[in-house]
């Protein structure tokens, strides 16, 4: 048989017979049990941990588990595990009460009064990692949701405490219905064992792996335990053996050395069986030795010892001592070929290296535990594990230090879930609408609302992790310029910029377009020339006059002012009549001066609000529909509009003439429109109030309000921008304002800069 394993470590996970843990039997989980664990910790600790045991007792008292013990057998269990790493008294105190928040209705501010803040927090950290679930479909997001989990809990307690839950529900999972056993094995091997991992808590580490495995795959399970007793049985004289011989070769070289034997998990015999379509007889490192020596030298001492005793295999040696893991792990790894010609691998290390291979992270509390021995954090050699004891030294503080680990970990990223459990990972600051674009830029595109957990939140909220982020979409919205000044990835940016130039550009070639077509009827042509193949030379011809590569370019930058449209008109013109067309003199006469004669409507620009940024309304005069309106294309900009009452607008035109276009209103306008009002109001109490109420009241919106300045005088002047459908619209506003108490005079404000 193979022994040597130290009592309190190593139970052989793939014996599932045997009797379990100390920490699962009924008997052990009283809290008698938990109590001879803690003797390491000072009295007024343990009478801490005592007072937590008896608040969660109670507030378990009727619960069982599905085994039909009493509930608090669990957290005792789990505070029991903790206890074996050594952790504090505020850990073991949250241990106990890892599920009363969850299950019981305890309330946050309930743990922060009997038990102060650090515990509360620890609890709440577990409570919120309770919620989370993993969602298996998804594929290859399990390193995500375990980077989530580590930054979402504050401090590397949680996690442990976590693990040492899932530790103890994976150890009961037979009680549980078969139903389950999939997910939540599938679950631990994914994220929980590779936690436990990367943290370097090895012995938890093989455990999950060894019960995921069990009730995964139940009968592999239990055919490979078959197999392996039997193997076991076979070899143990061999191993025994072995053993013998390497004992004696160190004695003799007078180095006094803790030989441990090693025996692959059941788990990781199937992985290799699987990954390399191996038969169980054909894994052959299945054996193995540890072999504790006194420094460091004596691992490369040991290593040449073991080298002349049996032959190495060659590509098998392996120096972790040198270039450590990066979860901190250190060894000399060889594998040798034994007698009658068995494979078995040896790993030489130090006490010290022993106890971060079996306990990681938690190896710092241990430390911690026994004083006077911290020296020995010298010897730990990783960089990682070294960095952060040397943070934890000069920190004293657990949040802290773990807040280090997470940055060397995990840098910059928040990770959050769609509504269908997918994880996305977002840099940090990231706001609802990075995420609505890195979903996909339609989605960007077209958010109206959101919701972060089933809350109603603002488009620019900023990310946490684990929150589930739904975006509200409407195809007709349109993406916000305002976007701009809060998204934090580029993505989501250069896609918001891009929509504005591409939807400018369009909006730009259409209306050119549309110019041209209304200067070519002033030259008498009633139509423009087919854009197909038809017309083509004519096209050409006019391009490359005006230097344009396309049709579109040359609309764009009519629509967009760089070039006058009656100007290429002319030419246009001159090139169809070359080509054959006829101007028709009645049609030049009327569309010449159609400008100011509403009957002739052919050929004037129509505007309905929806044109975007090709078309401007002035804010001098500030135009609604229903008042008369021209369009004034300045050099490089969009097309402004202006009233016809303007002086602005009369002064440019006066000016400027060629640069002017007649353009009318739509029958539907799209949106509303913001007019000036000036509200001349005898001073009092809530005038102001009232004013706003008569506003809301004739269905118009308030966009800005200016006070007069000068509250001496008995009234003042109130300018209000507001949102308008029309002229008829603006007459009831003004009507329904004149009706109103301490309103004396309301009107439409006068153009400014006039
Ligand atoms: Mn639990």
């Amino acid at each position: 048989m193979l022994t040597a394993s130290p009592k309190s470590k190593l139970p052989k996970p793939s014996t599932s017979d045997a009797p379990l843990p100390a920490a699962d039997s009924a008997a052990a989980a009283s809290f008698a049990g938990l109590l001879e664990r803690l003797d390491y910790l000072s009295g007024s600790d343990i009478d801490q941990v005592r007072q937590a045991y008896r608040f969660a007792d109670e507030a378990h008292l009727g619960q069982l588990r599905k085994s039909g013990l009493p509930y608090i057998t669990h957290p005792i269990a789990v505070a029991a595990q903790c206890a074996e790493w050594k952790l504090d008294a505020h850990a073991l105190q949250a241990a106990l009460m890892h599920d009363a928040m969850e299950d019981c209705g305890v309330t946050k501010q309930e743990l922060i009064e009997r038990f102060g803040a650090p515990v509360a927090e620890l609890v709440d950290g577990l409570t919120k990692l309770e919620k989370l679930e993993f969602d298996t479909r998804e594929q290859n997001q399990a390193e995500s949701f375990r980077k989530m989990l580590l930054a979402m809990a504050k401090d590397v307690r949680v996690i442990l405490i976590k693990l040492a839950d899932r530790t103890h529900n994976m150890r009961t999972m037979g009680d549980m219905p078969r139903s389950k056993w999939g997910r939540i094995s599938r679950e631990t091997l994914e994220i929980y064992a590779p936690i436990a991992h990367r943290l370097g808590l090895n012995f938890t580490y093989r455990e999950l792996q060894d019960l995921s495995f069990r009730f995964l795959l139940p009968w592999r399970y239990q055919v490979l335990n078959k197999a392996l007793e039997k193997s076991r049985k076979r070899r143990t004289d061999l191993i025994d053996r072995v053993k013998v011989e390497v004992q004696q070769a160190f004695e003799a070289h007078g180095m006094p050395v803790r030989i441990l034997g090693r025996e692959k998990t059941l788990h990781s015999i199937y992985q290799k069986m699987d990954g390399k379509h191996l038969s169980f007889s054909q894994v052959t490192d299945i054996y193995g030795f540890r072999i504790v020596v006194p420094e460091v030298k004596d691992c490369y001492t040991g290593m040449g010892l073991l080298h002349q005793m049996y032959k190495p295999v060659p590509g098998k040696f392996r120096d972790y001592v040198a270039i450590p893991k990066a979860n901190g792990y250190q060894s000399l790894h060889t594998t040798l070929i034994g007698p009658v010609g068995t494979n078995i691998e040896f790993q030489l290390r130090t006490e010290s290296m022993d106890v971060v291979a079996e306990s990681g992270v938690a190896a710092h509390w241990l430390y911690k535990a026994k004083a006077p021995e911290s020296a020995a954090a010298q010897n730990l050699g990783t960089q990682w594990l070294q960095s952060l004891l040397d943070i934890q030294q000069e920190t004293h503080d657990a949040a802290e230090f773990w807040d280090h680990i997470k940055i060397d970990l995990f840098p910059d990223a928040v990770y959050v879930f769609t509504p269908k459990g997918k994880i996305m990972a977002m840099p940090r600051g990231a706001t609802v609408m990075d995420f609505a674009y890195a979903i996909h830029s339609g989605v960007g595109h077209h958010a109206v609302s959101c919701r972060i957990n089933g809350e109603q939140r603002a488009l620019r909220s900023e990310l946490s992790n684990g929150d589930v982020v739904e975006i509200v979409t409407d195809p007709n919205a349109e993406p916000s310029p305002v976007w701009l000044s809060f998204v934090k990835t580029g993505r989501a940016r250069s896609k918001i910029r891009h929509h504005f130039k591409t939807a400018g550009e369009n909006t730009s070639i259409d209306l050119g377009r549309r110019m041209l077509s209304q200067a070519l009827r002033s030259e008498g042509l009633a139509t423009m020339p087919s854009e197909a193949e038809t017309d083509k030379a004519l096209w050409d011809k006019l391009l490359r006059f005006t230097g344009n590569r396309s049709t579109d370019e040359l609309f764009g930058d009519i629509g967009m002012g760089k070039r006058i449209a009656s100007m290429v008109a002319k030419k246009l013109a001159a090139t169809m009549t070359e080509a054959g067309h006829r101007p028709d003199p009645l049609l030049i006469s009327t569309a010449r001066f159609s400008v100011d004669e509403e009957s002739v409507m052919q050929g004037v620009l129509t505007l309905d609000g929806s044109e975007g940024h090709s078309v401007q309304y002035a804010t001098c005069c500030k135009p609604i529909p229903g008042d008369g309106i021209v369009g004034y294309l300045g050099r490089g900009e969009s097309l402004m509009v202006h009233t016809h009452e303007c002086p602005h607008g009369k002064r440019l035109l006066a000016r400027d003439s060629e640069r002017f276009l007649s353009v009318e209103w739509s029958e539907e306008p799209t949106r509303a429109f913001e007019s000036g009002v000036l509200v001349t109001v005898a001073n009092g109490k809530g005038v102001l109030a009232r004013v706003s109420a008569a506003v809301a009241a004739a269905e118009a919106d308030i966009a800005h309000v200016d006070m007069g300045r000068e509250p001496a005088q008995s009234t003042t002047d109130l300018v209000f921008t507001l949102s308008v459908r029309d002229r008829v619209h603006l007459a009831e506003v003004l009507r329904t304002l004149k009706r109103t108490p301490s309103v004396i005079k309301a009107q439409r404000a006068k153009p400014s800069r006039a």
